[in-house]
């Protein structure tokens, strides 16, 4: 098969867009959708990358610090230690080699050193836990490090999986914030890989040769996450463009609610911006804080 803009051989065929792509042709669109998504937001000054060293943070930070590095922009890659044995130690050392081969500044935090956790030693609900504690810790490095912005490495398939899974629970209000304006003491997101199909994004860092880490986490990302995306995966297919519909959809409906940034106070235990008295990750380390004290009774 042969590429449709140059006649040379296709690596891709994008069923959604009925195209054979060629490599360069293949990159220079992966490139164009993130381009689009982060031009979306004014970013200057110093721009966070949240990055696991998985393939997604991996083409993220690399396209960015491609795209940034010659415009005054500096990025600041940000690794969290969740305290994952085996999985973490193996990440980090592909992490290191890429930021190495980017020259970008890179930070990494640790569970251990701002909450004392490591998700190893929990006994239930791993993912939940670590999902809020890495939020709130991405959150806090990117402020210390004067970030703007904290580009996130969520691709197409992540988002639309969220975005129907929210649907199928009726959590509306989830949906609503999955996008919102910047608040006080909130870093700005950004998903450069929003639009990017998962495929399209480990067929990019594989042909341009990133350092990626394979390790998959082995806490499972939860059951009904897993069975929306075997859905989507078998929707796919046969309506090309599910995945792109369900997420451009959400930015419309967005777009036509009028959405006032929702008031934040400060969380009483540490100061971050919390929704109720504590903020999230503080009301959860003191849940663990109680069983811990109770199981050492
Ligand atoms: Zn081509
Ligand atoms: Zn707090």
């Amino acid at each position: 098969m042969k590429c449709d803009k140059c006649s040379a051989p296709a690596v891709l065929f994008q069923r959604y867009s009925g195209l054979h792509l060629c490599k360069a042709h293949f990159f220079a669109d992966v490139e164009k959708k993130i381009k689009k998504e982060v031009r979306k937001e004014r970013i200057e000054g110093t721009l966070a990358v949240a990055f696991s060293g998985g393939k997604d943070s991996a083409v993220a930070l690399s396209v960015l610090s491609d795209l940034f590095s010659r415009r005054g922009v500096e990025i600041v890659a940000i690794t969290v230690d969740e305290g994952i044995a085996g999985y973490r130690d193996k990440a980090l050392e592909s992490a290191a080699m890429l930021v190495t081969e980017l020259g970008v500044r890179w930070q990494v935090a640790s569970f251990e050193e701002y909450f004392d956790v490591r998700v190893d030693r929990l006994d239930e609900r791993p993912c939940t836990v670590c999902g809020i504690l890495r939020r709130s810790l991405l959150n806090r490095v990117a402020k210390t490090v004067g970030a703007s912005t904290l580009a996130t490495g969520h691709n197409l398939d992540d988002e639309a999986q969220t975005v129907l899974m929210n649907y199928l629970r009726g959590d509306i209000d989830r949906l609503l914030r999955l996008d919102h304006p910047a608040k006080e003491g909130l870093v700005r997101r950004v998903k450069p890989l929003k639009y990017v199909p998962e495929k399209e994004v480990a067929l990019y860092a594989v042909l341009k040769g990133i350092p990626i880490s394979l390790d998959e986490c082995r806490y499972s990302a939860g059951v009904f996450r897993a069975e929306v995306r075997s859905v989507l995966n078998e929707l796919e297919p046969k309506h090309a463009g599910t995945k792109y519909a369900l997420v451009k959809g959400l930015e419309r409906i967005l777009g036509l609610t009028r959405r006032e940034p929702f008031q934040l106070g400060h969380c009483l235990q540490c100061g971050e911006p919390a929704v109720k008295a504590l903020c999230q990750s503080c009301e959860i380390l003191r849940g663990l804080q109680s069983r811990g004290n109770e199981a050492a009774k």
